[in-house]
């Protein structure tokens, strides 16, 4: 049933083979008006294109738009201009004569409208002739090498940026549209072409794919509602501008045997989610990247494994969903919390965003975005261990590493550290930081033979400690704790006996980890700080993922994190290209995106630590709905739709 959605239908809709009746074409226009264009590109025009404009404080700007019917969305955009005072000029090119006339008879309020009869795949205009060049349910009228060329087209013809709009092959929208939509729709050509340019439409990653062929760069594609896509890009080429002139610094570099010279555009330290996705997007869009990380992959991971639903959508836009569940994760739609003395409330998976969490080894998550990295042209480095930054001043020029016994140095006008919680070039820059103890300590295991519930995540309070035991793949399943340094010292620094002594306090621990077997071989990790450090701590240095900052485990949200900072910093990288701004504006960006959750989060932690608070916090849960939703949305992004 689900096997047609799986390629792009080919078949030609009735619009494009001319089986219609001129009456059943008049009929259609106002309906199709209707359905395509208010009911989704308008809302997608508004989210994306008008954003675009108000952040780059243009006071006028331009627009061609390729198909565009009887340009409805010209006119949605030249009223937005007049509303906020801005200059406008819109041209909608279309092939028809008729259609190309009916832009003007549409748009006699609006002179600044124009239109010009001509082909998408030979744009009649100039190099850089309008600030945006967009398209809206017109891509999926073609095949891939006409849609490259159109998309080639359009880079050309745009000084700023291109958007393109178009419908997402979704079954649950093919669904809604052949059902409900014909209670609705009376119009023999709207039910068939309606129906069958869903099915003609895109997934993200082909729209990604198909962008990256036409050699865009800066590509983004977003989910609408309803059922649409965004696919936007720059219409400049890459090109990342370095604080300072790399030749300068060439006669301080200090061995002849390192090196030298700006070998990439930015180096990334730490392969782990955070380092390897912004590696992805970074690469993609042509910008030369060089990953170093110090293991040799695959390689086990401390983690809870629990891969929140909203990681789903940034496996998607990285190009890696498929990989992952090839890889047969566990579907785990619910986290039961539970108080040493048994009593539980349950977070639907659904609330995060997502019909459900993946449970999921790091060693096989990891593994597969590196790979995705290397597909993507990243240069990666394995085995090497990063062990300084390169400075000139407070500049940050590179790394210096270690690799088959040898010490080297690479070069980038950007430098991100994404070593986790080693934070190892941040950490270098302040030698003098005080150290202090680690006041806590984590293990992790593979166990068989557990009676946790089948498609769940539970997590235990006991004193001094949380941790959590869900399914990953191959039917094993993760435990990962943690507990307070002292109390791991009281039981002779041996994770079994603390499971056993600590973690089973929890009455639903010692049911479910009763006849346990141990499956792998314990990991172990301390820390001795939560929250935020400098997003960029150094000119030419940035941070992400648990170098930036380390929330809470029990949140389930640091992968999530990860993905979030490497995406923000790998887009205002794209943006920006100028090293001084991309520090300002990221630094910025960060704080606002993360700063509240991190501070909701260690107040949640410190609860977490109590087990009266902790058994309160759950009493107090499980008996509002309204409560427990409020916490929730509190530790994510607060774009997050939530019930
Ligand atoms: C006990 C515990 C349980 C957790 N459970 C969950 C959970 O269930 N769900 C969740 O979403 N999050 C969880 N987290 C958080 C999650 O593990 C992290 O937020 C996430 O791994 C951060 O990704 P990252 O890429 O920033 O860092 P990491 O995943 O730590 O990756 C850093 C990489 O850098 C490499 N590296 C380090 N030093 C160097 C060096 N000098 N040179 C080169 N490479 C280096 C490392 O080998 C590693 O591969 C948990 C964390 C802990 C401590």
């Amino acid at each position: 049933m689900f096997d047609k959605f799986k390629r792009r239908s080919y078949k030609l809709e009735y619009i494009d083979t001319g089986n219609y009746t001129p009456e059943e074409y008049e009929d259609c226009i106002g309906e199709l008006q209707f359905v395509n264009r208010w009911m989704g590109d308008a809302h997608s025009l508004k989210a994306t294109l008008f954003p675009e404009i108000e952040s780059n404080s243009l006071r006028s700007f331009s627009i061609l738009d390729v198909g565009a019917g009887s340009g409805e969305l010209l006119r949605v955009a030249a009223t937005w201009a007049r509303e906020t005072n801005r200059g406008f000029r819109g041209v909608g090119l279309e092939l028809n004569e008729r259609s190309a006339e009916s832009i003007i008879e549409e748009s006699s309020g609006f002179p600044e409208i124009g239109s010009v009869r001509g082909d998408a795949l030979k744009l009649p205009f100039h190099d850089s002739e309008f600030d945006y060049v967009m398209c809206s349910l017109f891509t999926h009228h073609f095949v891939e090498e006409q849609i490259v060329q159109i998309l080639r087209e359009m880079s050309r013809v745009a000084k700023r940026r291109i958007f393109v709009i178009d419908l997402h092959r979704d079954p649950i929208a093919y669904f809604l549209y052949t059902t409900l939509g014909k209670l609705i729709l009376k119009n023999r050509l709207i039910r068939h072409d309606g129906a069958l340019s869903i099915l003609r439409s895109f997934k993200t990653e082909e729209l990604l794919e198909l962008a990256q062929r036409a050699g865009l760069t800066d590509i983004w594609v977003e989910r609408h509602f309803p059922s649409r896509l965004v696919l936007s890009a720059s219409a400049r080429k890459p090109d990342i501008k370095p604080r300072v002139n790399a030749d300068e610094h060439k006669s301080d570099l200090r061995s002849s045997a390192f090196i030298r010279g700006l070998n990439f555009d930015v180096i990334i330290a730490g392969a782990g989610p955070a380092g390897s996705s912004a590696a992805i997007h970074l690469a993609r869009n042509g910008i030369r990247v060089l990953l170093v990380e110090q293991k040799k992959f695959p390689r086990a991971k401390l983690c809870g494994e629990f891969i929140s639903p909203e990681c789903r959508r940034h496996f998607e836009n990285l190009g890696v969903s498929q990989a992952m569940t090839a890889a047969g994760p566990t579907a785990l739609v619910e986290t039961v919390f539970y108080s040493s003395r048994g009593h539980h409330v349950t977070i639907p998976s659904s609330w995060f965003g997502g019909p459900a969490a993946l449970g999921l080894s790091r060693a096989v998550m990891d593994d597969v975005l590196l790979r995705r990295a290397r597909e993507c042209g990243v240069s990666v480095l394995e085995g090497a261990t990063v062990n300084e930054p390169v400075l000139k001043g407070r500049d940050v020029l590179g790394v210096r590493l270690r690799i088959d016994g040898q010490e080297r140095e690479y070069h980038a006008p950007l430098t991100i550290d994404a070593t986790g919680r080693a934070r190892i070039l941040s950490r270098k820059l302040n030698a003098g930081e005080p150290k202090s103890r680690a006041g806590l300590i984590a293990f992790k295991v593979h166990l068989r033979n557990t009676r946790v519930a089948p498609n769940a995540c539970e997590i235990y309070f006991y004193p001094e400690g949380y941790g959590g035991l869900s399914t990953i793949e191959g039917d094993i399943c993760n435990l990962c704790f943690i507990i307070s340094a002292e109390q791991v010292r009281r039981h002779h620094s041996d994770p079994e006996t603390v499971m056993r002594e600590l973690v089973m306090k929890n009455r639903r621990a010692a049911y479910t980890l009763e006849h346990a077997e141990r499956e792998s071989e314990w990991l172990s990790a301390s820390w001795e700080r939560f929250g935020r450090q400098r997003p960029s701590p150094a000119n030419g240095l940035l941070t992400i993922g648990d170098s930036a900052a380390f929330i809470d485990p029990f949140t389930g949200s640091g992968m999530l994190m990860a993905f979030e900072s490497g995406e923000l910093a790998a887009h205002v990288i794209l943006r920006h290209r100028d090293t001084q701004t991309v520090e300002a504006q990221y630094a910025a960006a960060y704080v606002q995106k993360f700063d509240s959750r991190l501070r909701i989060s260690g107040l949640l932690r410190r609860a977490a630590f109590k087990p009266r608070l902790a058994g309160l916090g759950i009493a107090l849960c499980s008996g509002s709905e309204q409560f427990r939703n409020r916490l929730v949305r509190a530790t994510r992004s607060p774009s997050l739709e939530l019930p």
